[in-house]
């Protein structure tokens, strides 16, 4: 496949390289050449005049079937949000019911230019299918909990799943899902780190969301979550870091040294009315951050593009400076793929894995065009996305899902969302405990 006479941008020097061809390959980037005028036009050919494009974006902590529950957990504390709501619903969860809004939430993000995903939910199998269906890349943690009903017998699940789908794609890679310090002993977070030692694969972990889980931690184990995860060897190059949110500069240069990631959820934060200014520090200290879109249900999108604009607005926000979450300090995070462990992932170079963004600034929001990148980060939205690319397939193409046609789907998930919302039980799966500071 060519994209011929396009412009290539980079997120990392802000540079635009017009007229060029780029050729791929096994799903990888082979070569980009001068644009040609004179060369033959076939099947394989896109037509990039008037196009930019760019890396795939990366979603770095999603619970992607939970489109199905958009929207139902409105204007709540965080407290209330799990044990009034969502923890009440996801009793009910059924394998197809993940296999549906897996599938809803794939193409969701593959029409927003998303093309990796790192998931961390419950019966992965069927997430398994539906990324394979979809064509999106993905790194799928069966997502445990260290106490609660059957939580053995959860664990064993997930990890007989993990051991049996493992290399079974090349798309889809495996890790181990730990909810979180607050819901993990420190055995059972030892327990983990063995078998992810075992099996050499990375962890993928909430930490730190809010500052009451610090304060609780502190009061109850004496450490902060961060350093919790160091004691047990959680914390380590390859875990993401699923928020880290309130997480103190010295936990931060435990993090740095570790080689660990953190996605970073800008829209959940400031849903929640939780304003930090982790993102500037975080950078500042040198780690590896990618932005998340977890749930629909604080969420609402799955939409990175959207996420980096909060981003950028909660950086400049909780530290009162425009001058904070700038243009290049964003863009570079949207395609970042080193917090999921993606090689070579984030720049269009010889090599790289073909998965690619083209967009068209064609309509009245991108004009007149003064400046790309700002644009992009400002004032873009899906309208402009023409053709998705990933693993050198084509996912979408003129604005429309090539792989998998969702229409039908669309009956079933509002089905299966009234049936989970109208889930009476004694109380939450889980229970969220921590208090409010
Ligand atoms: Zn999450």
């Amino acid at each position: 496949m060519i994209l011929k006479n396009i412009s290539i941008l980079s997120f990392s020097s802000l540079s635009v390289r017009r007229n060029a061809d780029v050729y791929i390959r096994n799903g990888r980037i082979e070569k980009i050449l001068d644009t040609t005028p004179h060369s033959s036009v076939s099947d394989s050919v896109i037509d990039g005049k008037g196009m930019y494009v760019f890396p795939g974006l990366t979603n770095n902590h999603s619970h992607t079937a939970m489109t199905l529950l958009r929207g139902v957990a409105e204007d709540v504390t965080v407290g209330d949000w799990f044990n009034k709501y969502v923890w009440i619903y996801e009793r009910s969860l059924t394998p197809r019911d993940v296999y549906v809004g897996t599938l809803l939430g794939a193409a969701e993000m593959l029409l927003s230019g998303v093309t990796a995903v790192a998931d961390h939910y419950f019966n992965m199998e069927q997430a398994f299918d539906a990324y394979t269906l979809s064509g999106m890349r993905a790194n799928l943690a069966w997502a445990v909990f260290g106490s609660g009903e059957d939580s053995r017998e959860k664990y064993s699940r997930a990890l007989d799943f993990t051991k049996e789908y493992l290399g079974k794609s090349s798309r889809i890679t495996m890790s181990l899902g730990p909810h979180s310090p607050y819901l993990c002993s420190d055995d059972f977070l030892k327990e983990i780190v063995k078998e992810s030692e075992n099996l050499n694969i990375p962890m993928h972990i909430h930490v730190s969301e809010t500052s009451g889980q610090v304060q609780d931690s502190l009061k109850t184990r004496g450490l902060s979550p961060i350093q919790v995860l160091q004691k047990t060897g959680v914390l380590r190059k390859g875990t993401i870091l699923a928020h880290a949110y309130w997480a103190t500069d010295e936990d931060l240069k435990l993090v740095k040294e570790s080689g660990a990631g953190i996605a970073h959820c800008a829209k959940t934060y400031m849903k929640f009315g939780d304003v930090n200014n982790l993102l500037s520090r975080a950078l500042d200290a040198g780690i590896p951050v990618g932005f998340g879109s977890d749930g629909c249900a604080s969420n609402n999108t799955m939409d990175i593009f959207e996420t980096a604009r909060d981003a950028a607005f909660l950086a400049k926000c909780a530290d009162a400076d425009p001058e904070k979450g700038k243009i290049d300090d964003i863009l570079p995070l949207m395609t970042n793929g080193a917090v999921m462990g993606l090689q070579n992932y984030g720049e269009i170079v010889p090599g790289a894995p073909a998965d690619l963004v083209c967009i068209k600034p064609s309509t009245p929001n991108m004009f007149p065009g003064n400046s790309i990148f700002a644009d992009i980060l400002y004032s873009l939205n899906n309208r402009n996305i023409d053709t998705v690319i990933v693993d050198g397939k084509i996912a979408v193409r003129d604005g429309r899902l090539a792989t998998v046609d969702v229409s039908s789907l669309r009956e079933e998930a509002a089905e299966i969302s009234r049936r989970l919302i109208s889930t009476v039980s004694d109380g939450p799966m889980q229970r969220y405990n921590v208090s409010r500071h």
